[in-house]
């Protein structure tokens, strides 16, 4: 990690080594017209308290998914070092660009940072970002937990993502996150991650460095909910509990997770106004029509059926009502093989 280390331009105003609580930022190079020698302030905050795991907390990943953000920010403020055992590294926005406008992406350099891992030391804001966090914080995590939404247009039920694991070893600590997190459903891969895996997610970097990673997807639609906001608080302590790591909190009892795995999302192919048949939760059948897409601008035309291509459950939905053609409008998933 030495070289690729020294090769970050980003300098970061927290001691991963310090005990105790600190909070700063990761300075991120960014020379512009109104501050040449200025920098991307990407906050960060580190609780440290003696031996023990370091969980790696990640939100704003993408800019416009917010209840990770505000359930780490409340994290932070209602943790003390004192509180844990162990190390946790937490960044609320850490795509800081596309966080602060709201966006998917950063409106620096266009980069969504779930599809830039590995990232580039030398590259854009956003793919040094990337760069930092693979080489620099995944080298020093043992577990990272990455908090996502569906975003503006898209609308997830409670969901934890994660593969199988690729040693019974990591296959017994993602059923253990799962089970500590207790979200509603579970969308478990059916191949990919690992050491050799090229992904450019962030879970393709922590496979790279032997991290065990989880995602989330709660919510979305460019809002945030009471209740789901409430899993993500649940959801965050029971994890740190479960790890050892937070002693003092009392979980209440496990609800249960359906275990699903993903068949593929439903596209739209013309362009128009989605009418969805179905919601989430609700089942479908293959070739089943699951919705309309109208064509306002033409009325006397006829409004043309959604297919579904998949036999499964509606997992995700479009909320946005405008679709163009690639688009998807549903994403289908079915009960996982018990494992
Ligand atoms: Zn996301």
């Amino acid at each position: 990690m030495g070289t690729n280390m020294a090769d970050s331009l980003i300098t970061a105003e927290v001691d991963f080594g310090a005990e105790g609580a600190q909070t700063g930022f990761l300075r991120v190079p960014h020379s512009v017209h109104r501050s040449a020698y200025g920098w991307v302030p990407v906050p960060i905050v580190v609780l440290r308290n003696g031996e023990g795991p370091t969980v790696l907390f990640i939100a704003g990943n993408h800019g416009d998914e917010y209840e990770g953000q505000i359930a780490l920010g409340k994290l932070v403020r209602e943790t003390s070092a004192e509180d844990i055992r162990g190390r946790i590294i937490i960044l609320t926005m850490a795509n800081f660009p596309a966080a602060q406008a709201g966006l998917r992406t950063s409106p620096i350099d266009q980069g969504t940072l779930n599809r830039t891992f590995p990232g580039d030391a030398r590259g854009t804001p956003t793919e040094m970002i990337a760069h930092y966090i693979e080489e620099v914080l995944m080298p020093i995590t043992d577990y990272a937990i990455d908090l996502h939404s569906g975003g503006t247009s898209l609308y997830y039920p409670p969901t934890l993502l994660r593969g199988r694991g690729h040693t019974p070893q990591e296959a017994e600590k993602l059923k253990a996150l799962q089970t500590a997190f207790d979200l509603p459903y579970a969308w478990v891969f059916t191949g990919g991650g690992g050491p050799t895996t090229t992904a450019r997610t962030l879970m393709g970097a922590a496979g790279r460095k032997g991290v065990v990673s989880i995602m989330t997807e709660m919510g979305g639609g460019g809002t945030v909910t009471p209740e789901i906001l409430h899993r993500a608080e649940r959801g965050l302590h029971r994890t740190l509990h479960a790890l050892g790591m937070l002693p003092g909190y009392r979980p209440d009892e496990v609800r249960g997770t359906r275990e699903l795995t993903v068949r593929g999302s439903v596209y739209a192919y013309q362009a128009g106004l989605f009418e969805p048949y179905q919601d989430i939760g609700d089942a479908v059948a293959k070739d089943e029509i699951v919705g309309m897409i109208h064509h306002p601008d033409t009325p006397w035309q006829d409004a043309d059926p959604v297919p579904s291509p998949f036999d499964g459950m509606v997992l995700c939905k479009r909320v946005l009502g405008q679709v163009e053609r690639g688009d998807a409008v549903f994403q289908i998933a079915a009960d996982a093989e018990s494992r």
